[in-house]
């Protein structure tokens, strides 16, 4: 109603604390970097309509990508996706969905963005990832996918941990909320 729109258009700075929005952390992996596909890449999940609140430009460290992928320590693929991943430089973006406005004490919650992210990458191999995905449209094989998505919001949340430090993430009001959130 249009009493809401008003409400949130004008009441920008009553942002609810991040820690209650879902968020999800993506990584552009260094194929997409030495690619010049970082700028494709973010564009998708802007035009989609999700926020942009923390980014960073970092060549990783052993140790982080070997903790960050914990939980395929046992692959055989395992020592050659580290070297992948650390072999140059990464981009890592967390992207929160707009509905984080507080409107007459209420917080709104992001429903949804780890899912939602993870359908605009595609499937793992990018030969069974469908045309209009990232993953699609832009990589031909599983060990060079060009990014990487949370697969849940608890890893989200253990990931964002992991690459950001406190305060480097931005809570932001975004004034087109109203046209993309009812
Ligand atoms: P996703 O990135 O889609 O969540 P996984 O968590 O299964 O996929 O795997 C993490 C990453 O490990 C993949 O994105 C890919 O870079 C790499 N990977 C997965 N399977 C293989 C494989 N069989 N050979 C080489 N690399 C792989």
């Amino acid at each position: 109603p249009k009493r809401q729109i008003r409400a949130r258009i004008f009441l920008p700075h009553l942002v609810a604390s991040m820690e209650e929005v879902e968020q999800t952390y993506i990584m552009i992996k260094p194929d997409g970097v030495q690619r010049g596909l970082v700028g494709e890449i973010i564009s998708r999940f802007e035009r989609k309509g999700f926020k942009l609140t923390g980014l960073k430009l970092f060549q990783c460290p052993k140790e982080l990508a070997e903790e960050h992928y914990k939980d395929l320590q046992s692959k055989p693929f395992f020592p050659k996706l580290i070297d992948y991943i650390t072999s140059g430089p990464v981009v890592f973006c967390i992207f929160a969905n707009l509905v984080n406005c507080i409107y007459f004490g209420k917080a709104w919650e992001g429903v949804g963005v780890v899912a939602s992210a993870r359908k605009l990458i595609g499937a793992t191999n990018p030969l069974n990832a469908e045309p209009g995905t990232i993953r699609g449209d832009l990589a031909v094989q599983t060990g060079r996918n060009v990014v990487h998505g949370s697969d849940s919001p608890d890893n989200g949340k253990r990931e964002i941990g992991l690459w950001f430090n406190e305060g480097e993430l931005c809570a932001w009001a975004a004034a087109l909320e109203p046209w993309l959130v009812e």
